[in-house]
């Protein structure tokens, strides 16, 4: 069986690496930090940096193809890996989604709608930002935000120079504030060929800027449903993708907007491993792989809750429980606001 190279240990690459073992792949993780969640379930493990050429270029030349599970692999790893192994998803995809500014302006030119923005350099630029799309508005670091990190609401003009201070000098986006009725997200496939699957649109709620829960079927209209999967296949079709992609949307009455893109397996996609015969991990490896796409349709309505820090205290009751199918990411440490692991609620559908 071939070796996939998967950077990133986390959950994310966790649950890559249990889908690729079942389809009879080995895999092989790269994380700089020590004992990552993946690191149990992984053939191999590197830990090293991604400044560490020599590592890199060994864990690539011991690989057939790399694929990822976090979206701010430093460009100069990524320069030398992909001498070495074919990187799926392409660089192009990765170019774009880490930074809001260069992803928002490409979900443009592709025709799609997004939240007004702005580039934010300084204050004299957000002075100007605000009087163009106004407030009340949302600044965000254009790299390295997740989790709502790295964002600070304005609520009239008055907040904006602790908006600017919050930012800490790097280089940001102001947002206008969508007025969304609810949020929802597609997760999208495609494979080496071009075909393309999608998965049933997930409706998200978020708390304390994380995910808290996703909900299958979502409330959206037959024309929003349609609307939803094109995007995403407009969206895979630009990046020539291959893989697993998650596309964030808010439901408007002006329609959907685009909020932001994943080029990875999402947490909104958990549900998956529940409620379709073929799971968004799987469909990423079989992407990746250079397999045809499996089939995404959805059996069962489900109900994905996070389990964050302290929820962990729950897990013997919901292990008690028949409609739920608990994921644990074997973290040792509970602190606040840490993703611990997940549980699947099956619906019974209604009768
Ligand atoms: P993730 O963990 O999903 O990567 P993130 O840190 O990249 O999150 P966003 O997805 O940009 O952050 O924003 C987090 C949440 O904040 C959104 O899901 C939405 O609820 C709200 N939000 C973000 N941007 C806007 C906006 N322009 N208008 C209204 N609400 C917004
Ligand atoms: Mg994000
Ligand atoms: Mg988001």
């Amino acid at each position: 069986g071939a070796i996939i190279g998967i950077l990133g240990g986390g959950q994310l690459g966790r649950m890559l690496s249990v889908a690729a073992s079942r389809l009879g792949f080995r895999t092989h993780i790269f994380e700089p930090s020590a004992k990552p969640p993946a690191a149990h379930v992984a053939d191999q493990v590197t830990t090293a940096s991604y400044e560490d050429a020599e590592a890199l270029a060994a864990f690539a030349t011991s690989v057939d193809v790399i694929t990822y599970e976090f979206e701010n692999i430093p460009t100069s790893a990524l320069d030398l890996l992909e001498t070495l192994k074919p990187i799926r998803p392409g660089r192009e995809a990765l170019r774009i989604s880490q930074d809001r500014l260069t992803e928002k302006t490409f979900l443009q030119d592709l025709g799609l709608q997004t939240a007004a923005f702005a580039d934010i350099s300084d204050q004299a630029s957000l002075d100007a930002a605000l009087t163009q799309i106004g407030a009340p508005s949302i600044l965000k670091t254009r790299r390295f935000g997740y989790d709502g990190k790295g964002q600070a609401r304005i609520k009239t003009p008055e907040d904006a120079a602790e908006a600017l201070t919050a930012m800490a000098g790097a280089p940001s986006i102001l947002e206008g504030f969508v007025n969304f009725s609810h949020e929802v997200s597609v997760i999208a496939a495609r494979g080496v060929s071009g075909e393309i699957a999608c998965f049933d649109p997930g409706e998200n709620i978020h708390r304390d800027g994380i995910l808290h829960t996703t909900t299958v079927p979502a409330r959206l209209s037959a024309g929003q449903r349609m609307d939803a999967v094109l995007m995403a296949g407009k969206i895979l079709n630009a990046l020539e993708y291959v893989g697993v992609l998650g596309v964030e949307l808010f439901v408007t009455p002006q329609g959907l907007i685009v909020n932001e893109i994943a080029p990875r397996v999402h947490n909104s996609g958990h549900w998956t491993q529940n409620g379709c015969a073929i799971d968004q991990f799987e469909q990423h490896i079989r992407a990746v792989a250079g397999w045809s796409l499996g089939d995404g349709q959805r059996h069962s309505d489900v109900v994905m809750e996070n389990l964050i820090g302290a929820d962990m205290d729950r897990v013997p009751e919901l292990a008690k429980k028949a409609d739920c199918a608990l994921h644990l990411y074997g973290k040792t440490e509970a602190k606040p606001g840490r993703k611990m692991g997940h549980v699947n609620r099956l619906q019974k559908p209604q009768t």
